[in-house]
């Protein structure tokens, strides 16, 4: 794994190393200056010592009095600074030194103190005062300094004739002063210059690191953090823009994106829900259709079969009937037995009623078709069943929508339906109840629709899909041929029946006609939509 080098670590160590280098050139750059300043000072010193030499001994030299300007000169040696003066006559001998060693000895021109003027064949005499840097062998740096001394006319003239009027140079007095102090002076100063430069570094390196936690870090640490929150799933929250500069301008940037990002998952993930509810209802539909077009050949076939029987055993029925009932009437007739005729001609009469339902379910009975209106349809079956005793403890609740457009399908075919549901609700609810009847139109716009709904026992689930199959009943004296041929009805009608119900609760019919398309009202239509009873 690779070491997490931090920025702010980054930041303060390359500008630490600049800082370092930059600090290093200037020591650099200040020691030569310095040293340069302090040989300046130390030359003109040997300049003003030579001087001091000279006016100090004047009278001495005038007097030629050797002792007291070997005196003079030995005591002005005597300084700290100064490691040796010595006068060297026009011979290149020695005359005086404070090292007495020295006396006597013979400098030749290519002496250090020479050869500034003898370098060439005719030295430049004029130019004669000179300095010069030397490493003794003990190590130490040592200021030579070598001043001509010139002939004076009061030399020339003087009463001693020393010297002749011709020699323009007489000696030289060559100084050589400690550069110790110097060197001395130029450690401390080094010294000092690397407290101060490390002072410098601490307080630059601190600043730094302050300045970049604050400003970079801290932002960068917001930023390090949403990005992990965003790509743990989090597009909620915000990094707080607490700088107008380029990291402010980069938290902005990147709200700006969480921000994009969220509606994009928002949209998807309303895409994907629609899409879920789209598959499911467009799964529920073709359940539907095939239900409907499962029941629709079941039908079909059951129908056929159906109308062979029925309309073979109608009439052996009906003769049945008809010799029951002339037996029935005869005087000859023993009165124990006619509980029993009676019971014949009951049953049998319940058997033609069934054949003849059962032909009526497997008849193509063409539908009759006209525009009418459900609203006005559905009274109209109130009005039939609320005198029969059934509905005695049923309470009507009507619920019209206005403005509903007429429908086009036989107007006596849907009583029979309406009637059939209606009784089947009653049915479910012997102990009375409420039968709630609403009409409206269906969301497509294509179909009115009136939904019947009581809050009788209801149907079980596992039976919701028998109920329109033919004999499929569960009542002891049902025949479970309502449903079926309403279902047969409806659909021969170009409408639709469907159901929906909860064991205990009740059970709903909606009964859906195709709408009359020229027969959409401007104003409301609307029956009375008070309480039937
Ligand atoms: P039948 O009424 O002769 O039984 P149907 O075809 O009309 O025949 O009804 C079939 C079955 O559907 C009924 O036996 C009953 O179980 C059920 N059913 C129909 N309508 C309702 C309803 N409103 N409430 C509860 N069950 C019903």
């Amino acid at each position: 794994m690779k070491m997490r080098i931090s920025l702010i670590a980054k930041f303060t160590f390359s500008t630490s190393l600049i800082l370092l280098v930059f600090m290093l050139l200037l020591d650099n750059i200040n020691n030569k200056n310095f040293r340069k300043v302090m040989i300046g000072y130390a030359v003109s010193n040997a300049e003003e010592v030579a001087n001091i030499i000279n006016q100090s001994a004047y009278d001495a030299m005038m007097r030629n009095d050797k002792n007291s300007l070997y005196h003079i000169i030995g005591k002005i040696a005597e300084s700290e600074d100064i490691a040796h003066i010595r006068l060297i006559d026009q011979k290149g001998q020695v005359v005086f030194s404070n090292l007495n060693a020295e006396i006597g000895s013979v400098i030749g021109k290519h002496a250090d103190e020479c050869i500034m003027c003898h370098n060439s064949e005719s030295p430049d005499v004029p130019k004669l005062n000179s300095s010069r840097i030397i490493t003794t062998k003990s190590g130490k740096e040592v200021l030579g300094f070598t001043k001509a001394i010139h002939n004076q006319p009061a030399c020339i003239a003087a009463s001693c004739h020393f010297h002749g009027k011709h020699d323009t140079v007489l000696g030289l007095l060559d100084i050589s002063i400690s550069l110790e102090m110097l060197r001395k002076k130029s450690r401390e100063y080094r010294l000092d210059f690397f407290v101060l430069t490390c002072l410098l570094l601490l307080m630059i390196g601190t600043l730094v690191i302050v300045q970049t936690y604050f400003l970079v870090d801290i932002p960068v640490q917001r930023l390090v953090r949403q990005s992990t929150l965003v790509a743990a799933g989090d597009l909620e929250s915000r990094v707080p823009v607490s700088s107008r500069d380029e990291l402010g301008e980069l938290s902005e940037a990147f709200n700006l994106m969480t921000n994009n990002l969220g509606n994009a998952r928002k949209e998807l993930e309303e895409w994907g829900a629609s899409l879920e509810l789209k598959v499911e209802e467009r799964t529920r539909e073709v359940k539907i259709i095939e239900n409907q077009l499962f029941r629709s050949e079941k039908l079909a076939s059951l129908g056929q079969l159906v109308a062979g029987i029925a309309h073979e055993i109608n009439n052996p029925l009906t003769g049945i009937l008809l010799f029951a009932s002339i037996v029935s009437s005869d005087k000859r007739l023993d009165p124990a037995l006619i509980a029993d005729i009676d019971r014949i001609i009951s049953e049998t009469s319940r058997c033609a009623d069934i054949v003849k339902r059962l032909l009526e379910f497997s008849r193509e009975s063409v539908a009759h078709k006209e525009s009418f209106s459900l609203n006005k349809k559905m009274e109209e079956v109130i009005a039939l069943m609320y005198q029969h005793p059934n509905f005695q403890n049923i309470n009507f609740i009507k619920v019209c929508a206005p403005y509903l457009p007429d429908v086009i399908a036989d107007p006596a075919q849907i009583q029979q339906v309406l009637v059939n549901l209606f009784i089947n609700a009653s049915q479910a609810m012997p102990e009375g109840g409420d039968l709630k009847l609403s009409t409206r139109m269906s969301p497509d716009g294509g179909y009115v629709c009136i939904e019947i709904k009581d809050t009788g026992h209801g149907i079980p689930e596992e039976n919701l899909n028998r109920i329109f199959d033919p004999f499929f009943t569960t009542k002891t004296d049902g025949t479970g041929l309502g449903l079926s041929i309403s279902y047969g009805i409806v659909e021969n009608n170009g409408g639709k029946l469907e159901v929906k119900s909860r064991v205990d609760e009740g059970t709903a019919f909606t009964l859906m006609l195709p709408v009359d398309d020229g027969t959409m009202p401007l104003t409301p239509r609307l029956p009375d939509n008070s309480n039937g009873k």
